[in-house]
């Protein structure tokens, strides 16, 4: 399954498995660049740069721009896949925020503004993460009587789904033991039972070497003569969504046009020719063609394929990102790679422990030009797909990461008052600024491209040997040696690093993160769980351990009663990370279980009450939301006067309330109720 990383939680450092981030031309960030659009509930959007989009050629530019139009046509479709009555409540709402004419600062209408907002954040009535439905703070005797004064029509049925918590609570039940499919509000089933739809499935399954994902693209609901039957997404026999995907066909057809070489010709073609006939063999063609795909510059997702919003984990829910590829980023994992065996030869650990072949892996890094049905308004920062595993085994799969998101994320960060509260000085603030978002990335590169492919086991060693720490300590050692290289002037050789102070702010932002601040996201009583967060202690707080006793490198102490790190020697932190990770590389190399207990329950499992405890008290007045979401860019093309583009240019102006307002004139197409 593709994993796909949501930022959950706003901190100085973005990092971890799977959240592969590269480095940023920050350089480039115009300083009026604002990355903050809107803050409301528990969310706060932000806005995203397409740095590059000038350097594209005309062609690619008009082929981003008809990809983008296809994607934003998908819009409606997950409205409805995630609950029946998602889009006639989204419409009555919209009608009301349009025909309003009273007070906008009212109470009463600030709530139903905040609800509004809400709604098209979590595409629907249900929370986009925790999955359960949220109600509409304003009363029902206000909203009701709006409606009636600007005569939108609004059924009981409607008001009951919307007000009562009672009704639909759950867009996603995952509950053992209840029916699953009978208590979840989404829309991939109506009519019939777990049962029955695991019935189904059990019945069509396609049991071939390269099956078919049954189910991918269709609803299953009871006919007239009590048979569970599906009702699939395509254009052709009147089928589900038709309506919408007319609209996208239309623009993937003008996009074809455009396309940079054969090979995604063919890709554009067999997703159009999927479109219209629902036909899922068709589908295997297009997603293997889209693997092979891999000189265009552009590339894009668009179509049904996550299947975490059906209790079943069977149909994709709509989705699309259009992006290109990042040239300057994606060759700095390559120039990591193609230097991998010296990073290798000359790290700390001892040389029966070091590859003597050792390769690199080099990753492709993308700019996102739109985010669109399951990606928008929240978006994952990587995308690894296809999700058929025969698929990805025969054929391999893309894994890429989206750095202008990762970008956007930190920049927006920035000012949110958290460095302000945990760092010990300007001094540290201003290393943050000026470094923090582009080493996080190093940080990210140096981890995945090198940490993970470096060393060795001993004969008979195998990763099961750490049992639960094996994966602590597996990070542990791929963050020591980037940690150990962020420092060494060989990155600032190859143009890795911008000059000899630039892996600071990582030391300070990795010290601060392990030893305190990541302790924010822990329910106080609880110790430290998740392998990644363990790793991050483990190293912080091994190094505050073995620090000087006269002269620490590092250490935390207290001004004013308030915990904050300092460090004294960064050198000296660099020394530090290179023992621990010869430890490290030699706990894993040898699979000494004991000694991996020694370390991980020493340094990275327990937390001091009442240092916790300080952390909360100075994190939650800050009022970070935990979740955030984007605002797309909006794309105007030039036509010459033979219709075709000849420049494509981009505004990033529009806020969140009008692109929603927008996108719902201009690209909603299907009916309220879809049968
Ligand atoms: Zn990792």
């Amino acid at each position: 399954m593709r994993k796909i990383v949501f930022l959950l939680i706003a901190l100085a450092v973005l990092s971890g498995c799977g959240s592969r981030t590269q480095q940023v031309d920050t350089a480039a960030a115009p300083e009026d660049f604002e990355y903050n659009v809107d803050r409301f509930y528990d969310l706060a959007i932000l806005r995203y740069r397409v740095p590059d989009f000038e350097s594209l050629t005309t062609e690619q530019k008009a082929l981003v721009y008809y990809l983008n139009e296809a994607a934003l046509w998908g819009r409606d479709i997950l409205f409805d896949q995630n609950g029946k009555y998602n889009l006639s409540i989204r419409r009555a709402c919209e009608a009301l925020y349009e025909a309003y004419d009273g007070d906008r600062q009212d109470e009463q209408f600030r709530l139903f503004e905040m609800y509004l907002k809400r709604v098209w954040f979590s595409n629907g009535i249900h929370h986009h993460y925790a999955s359960d439905k949220f109600v509409p703070e304003c009363t029902q005797e206000w909203f009701t009587s709006q409606c009636v004064k600007y005569g939108i029509e609004v059924s009981e049925d409607l008001l009951r789904v919307m007000f009562d918590p009672t009704v639909m609570p759950k867009n996603v039940c995952q509950d053992a033991g209840k029916d699953l499919v009978l208590n979840s509000a989404c829309n991939y089933y109506e009519g019939i039972n777990q049962k029955e739809a695991e019935a189904w499935y059990e019945a069509h399954k396609d049991t071939s070497d390269e099956p078919m994902w049954i189910g991918l693209n269709s609803k299953l609901i009871k006919n007239d003569k009590g048979e569970v039957v599906e009702r699939v997404y395509r254009i052709e026999k009147d089928g589900l969504y038709r309506e919408a995907l007319k609209h996208v066909v239309e623009n993937l057809e003008k996009a074809k046009a455009y396309a940079e070489n054969d090979q995604q010709r063919k890709v554009i073609e067999l997703l159009i020719e999927f479109n219209k006939s629902g036909n899922l063999q068709k589908f295997n063609e297009y997603a293997i063609a889209w693997v092979k795909d891999l000189d265009s510059r552009v590339d894009f997702v668009n179509g049904f394929t996550e299947v975490y919003g059906d209790p079943l984990g069977i149909t994709g829910a709509w989705e699309s990102m259009v992006n290109f590829k990042n040239v300057a980023a994606t060759e700095r994992t390559r120039i990591l790679s193609a230097n991998a065996q010296w990073f290798e030869d000359n790290s700390p650990t001892a040389k029966q422990y070091k590859k003597s072949e050792c390769r690199g892996v080099s990753a492709k890094v993308i700019t996102a030009t739109i985010l669109a049905g399951g990606c928008y308004p929240a978006t994952p920062i990587g995308i690894n797909l296809p999700n058929a595993n025969w698929i990805r085994k025969n054929y391999g799969s893309k894994s890429v990461t989206i750095e202008n998101l990762t970008e956007a994320y930190y920049q927006a960060a920035q000012g949110d008052g958290f460095n302000e509260e945990f760092m010990l000085s300007d001094t540290e603030r201003e290393l943050a600024k000026k470094y923090g978002g582009l080493m996080s990335d190093v940080h990210v590169d140096l981890h995945e491209c090198l940490g993970h492919g470096s060393g060795q086991l001993m004969p008979g060693v195998t990763k099961d040997n750490l049992k639960e720490h094996g994966s602590t300590l597996e990070e542990a050692r791929a963050d020591l040696f980037s940690l150990y290289y962020m420092a060494d002037m060989k990155l600032v050789e190859l143009g890795i690093s911008p000059d000899e102070n630039a892996y600071k702010s990582q030391y300070y932002q990795q010290l601060m993160n392990g030893a305190m601040t990541q302790l924010v996201r822990v329910e106080l009583g609880k110790n430290i769980e998740e392998s990644h967060m363990r790793d991050r202690a483990l190293i912080a707080n091994w190094v505050l351990a073995h620090a000087d006793s006269v002269q620490p490198e590092a250490e935390i102490i207290v001004e004013n009663n308030k915990h904050y790190l300092r460090i004294n020697d960064y050198q000296g932190v660099r020394r530090l990370f290179g023992q621990l990770l010869a430890i490290v590389q030699e706990v894993v190399s040898t699979g000494d279980y004991q000694r991996a207990c020694d370390l991980v329950e020493t340094y990275a499992v327990k937390v001091d009450p009442d240092l916790h405890r300080e952390l909360l008290a100075r994190y939650q007045p800050l009022g970070i939301a935990p979740y955030k979401g984007f605002v797309n860019p909006v794309y105007t093309p030039i036509f010459d006067e033979n219709g075709k583009i000849k420049d494509v240019t981009i505004d990033y102006t529009e806020g969140y309330v009008a692109q929603h307002l927008r996108y719902s004139h201009d690209y909603s197409p299907l009916p309220s109720i879809n049968k």
